[in-house]
């Protein structure tokens, strides 16, 4: 067997010129290959001919029958009505606007003609509206479809008729055997898989009785089938990165760990069993020579970050360097503020590097870096700049993942490599992500989950309020802060524009202050300087001498990991415009002390019948886990995920909801396919395409 996939450019088919070309290229079509990939959307099924009495509103069906009448009617528009009737003694009416004489000519009384279309009704009963239709004589008897006609995905200026003529050229080609299978035939027979040509040939032209329900629903074995090769593909790709970045050699911290004990000794708090048990996978990892790739995921609140800095002090503990990243310069500012809290007494030197530092101070933090005095770095991007050298980098932390691309965290692993020293890598999520995403775009990392809270967290109350009583979310806000508790009052927007968003907030911050003198109100939103932001977020948090401001107004800014206790009411404006999992995330600021704590969705009434579905689960779970399966239910992965980490995740054929239950066997196909590497590497050559590959650099 081969195990190069070569597939012909679409130029070699007849009647393929540049036009052409361009047009499929719309579509994603380059090779015939890929034209074999683009599947049906639906069938239709004109195989047999069906009596205008069995006729529906909505059927497509193939008629022949005797054309009684043929009028022009020039109603609003010029119209050609023809009426036809079969031997059911039932008749319909074909209803064309554009037309020539032709045509009227060619439907004249008496004759038989064969048609095909969707039934409509009609003003005098059922009709079809420009239907195809042949006129069949003695001597040439229309011909029945054999197999059930496909319906494509389309694109502007390429016709039905024109993809199916194309398609059937390239299945030509593929009863050639040029389309080399790439499933070992064990495999195949092992998990009942149909061979790959078969698998085509019939999803394109599936005989008479196929089964239309399953074809329907995505779930006939060829499907699958297919689905399954490309899930694989993907899943291969991201091993390959794995392999290759364990390949290299990493630091082992094989130190006992007196810094993690002190660290243990001088909290406030004993770790939770979830936390320790996490804790223990990644010590271990981290006493090897292999890098580490370990994703962390853990609810809003399950306390990530002394897992990171456990495994930090192991680092230094090591003589190596740790950098944890962080997406907004906010939560960066706070990791600061933390680790320095923990760190230093125990004579480890913190800093921070950021956009928002520059000149003569980035200097002294860069000199810092490559002389090795610091030993615990937290930042943003900032921190892999090619300026950024470090001295002896053994450990990265990639804290609330969901705001980098699946591209963005690959870059900086290749850069890791690049460096001479592979790092350990620890990935953090901000908010649970679904299993079948865990297992499909996150499946080069391993996976640990902290599935328990800190005790003493009494749960987040949430009420589903309209804003027609926003005068009362005010009186309470008032009442709340009257008793020494902080809130945040969160502005979303219908517009998608960054400076209406600011607008509304800046708008939404005056109101309340004109309507609550008596509060301290301070605002955040995305279009504030860095130091700006951080100066108001200190004063909402506080600091020896009490925090400084009662209420909070910010736009989504203040989603990702701002941690003040005291903050036990947020509302939150528009909540419908979100997404469950950042309902989620923005909820999780709160219920973080021992008073009970409350959330106010605000919605703008009328709300549609699935936005108060899904306001409701946000009433009556605060399971991240549970919101974020809801979550992809609702919106798909490309939502949940964001958009810039599904850039490289779309798939042809496969749909991880539907094909879901498929991920398993795939994890277990993979392991076996790559003990074959150039095996592996076709299937994924074949699928993805070269700037897709994870990891081909
Ligand atoms: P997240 O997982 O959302 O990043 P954090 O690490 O910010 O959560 O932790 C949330 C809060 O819980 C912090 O104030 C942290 O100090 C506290 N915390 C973490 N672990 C525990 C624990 N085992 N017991 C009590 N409080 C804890
Ligand atoms: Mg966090």
């Amino acid at each position: 067997m081969t195990t190069t996939s070569q597939s012909p450019s679409v130029s070699v088919l007849k009647g393929v010129g540049a036009a052409m070309v361009n047009k499929l290229e719309r579509l994603g079509i380059a090779t015939l290959q890929d034209l074999l990939f683009h599947l049906p959307t639906r069938y239709q099924d004109r195989t047999s001919v069906k009596t205008i009495a069995q006729l529906q509103v909505g059927d497509e069906a193939v008629v022949e029958a005797q054309v009684m009448l043929n009028e022009i009617k020039l109603a609003k528009k010029r119209t050609l009505l023809c009426r036809i009737k079969d031997d059911s003694g039932a008749s319909l009416t074909l209803r064309f606007f554009h037309f020539s004489a032709a045509q009227k000519n060619n439907l004249a009384q008496g004759r038989t003609i064969r048609c095909f279309g969707e039934v409509r009704p009609g003003p005098n009963g059922l009709e079809m509206v420009h239907p195809e239709y042949k006129v069949t004589d003695e001597d040439m008897p229309a011909v029945t479809e054999q197999s059930l006609t496909p319906v494509y995905p389309m694109t502007e200026g390429l016709q039905q008729g024109r993809v199916r003529a194309l398609i059937a050229q390239a299945l030509d080609w593929l009863k050639s055997g040029e389309l080399v299978e790439l499933l070992p035939s064990h495999i195949r027979q092992q998990w009942a898989l149909p061979n790959l040509q078969k698998s085509l040939l019939y999803l394109h032209a599936p005989p008479a009785n196929a089964d239309i329900q399953a074809l329907a629903s995505g779930l006939h074995p060829a499907q699958r089938r297919l689905a399954l090769e490309e899930l694989l593909a993907h899943h291969l790709s991201l091993l390959n990165i794995r392999r290759k970045i364990q390949s290299s050699v990493s630091a082992a911290f094989t130190q006992p760990g007196v810094l993690c004990a002190q660290f243990l000794a001088q909290l406030p708090f004993t770790l939770t069993n979830a936390q320790q048990r996490v804790g223990r996978d990644i010590a271990q990892d981290l006493t090897k020579s292999i890098p580490m790739l370990r994703l962390v995921q853990g609810d809003v609140g399950s306390g990530k970050t002394v897992v990171a800095a456990l495994a930090a002090l192991q680092a230094v503990e090591n003589n190596c360097q740790a950098a944890i990243m962080a997406p907004t310069e906010i939560l960066a500012e706070q990791h600061l503020i933390n680790f320095s809290s923990w760190f230093e007494p125990l004579g480890i030197t913190v800093s921070m590097l950021s956009g928002k530092i520059k000149g003569k101070k980035r200097e002294s933090e860069l000199e810092k870096l490559a002389s090795g005095t610091t030993q615990l770095v937290v930042g943003t991007h900032a921190l892999f700049q090619d300026s950024v050298i470090f001295n002896n980098l053994g450990l990265v932390v990639i804290d609330e993942q969901h705001r980098f691309g699946v591209d963005q965290r690959l870059n900086l692993r290749e850069k890791g490599i690049d460096a001479g020293q592979a790092v350990h890598q620890l990935i953090m999520t901000a908010t649970p992500i679904p299993r079948t995403l865990t297992m499909s775009a996150y499946a080069d990392l391993d996976n640990s989950i902290i599935d328990e809270l800190p005790p003493g967290r009494t749960p987040v109350k949430t009420v589903v309020i309209g804003d027609d009583r926003r005068e009362q979310v005010i009186a309470r806000v008032r009442k709340a802060c009257l008793e020494k508790r902080q809130v945040y009052w969160v502005c979303t927007l219908i517009e998608e524009s960054d400076a209406l968003q600011c607008q509304a907030a800046e708008v939404t911050a005056e109101q309340l202050q004109q309507q609550l003198p008596q509060l301290r109100i301070g605002l955040v939103h995305g279009r504030m300087k860095a130091a700006e932001k951080a100066s108001v977020m200190q004063q909402f948090k506080g600091g020896h001498g009490g925090y400084q401001l009662d209420l909070l107004v910010a736009t989504t800014v203040i989603e990702v990991g701002v941690d003040v206790p005291n903050a036990s009411v947020m509302i939150i404006e528009n909540p419908e415009r979100l997404g469950l999992s950042q309902l989620h995330q923005l909820r999780g600021r709160v219920g973080r002390g021992s008073v009970e704590s409350f959330c106010l969705l605000m919605y703008r009434a009328p709300l549609s019948y699935t936005a108060k579905q899904r306001l409701q689960i946000m009433r009556e779970t605060t399971d991240g886990f549970k919101i974020a399966e809801k979550d992809l239910e609702i919106r798909g992965p490309g939502e949940v995920l964001g958009t810039k980490q599904t850039g490289q995740m779309q798939f042809k054929i496969a749909d991880l909801q539907r094909d879901a239950d498929l991920l398993d066997k795939v994890q277990e196909l993979a392991q076996e396919v790559n003990t074959n590497l150039a095996l592996a590497a076709s299937i994924t050559e074949r699928w993805l395409s070269s700037n897709e590959r994870y990891g081909q650099v």
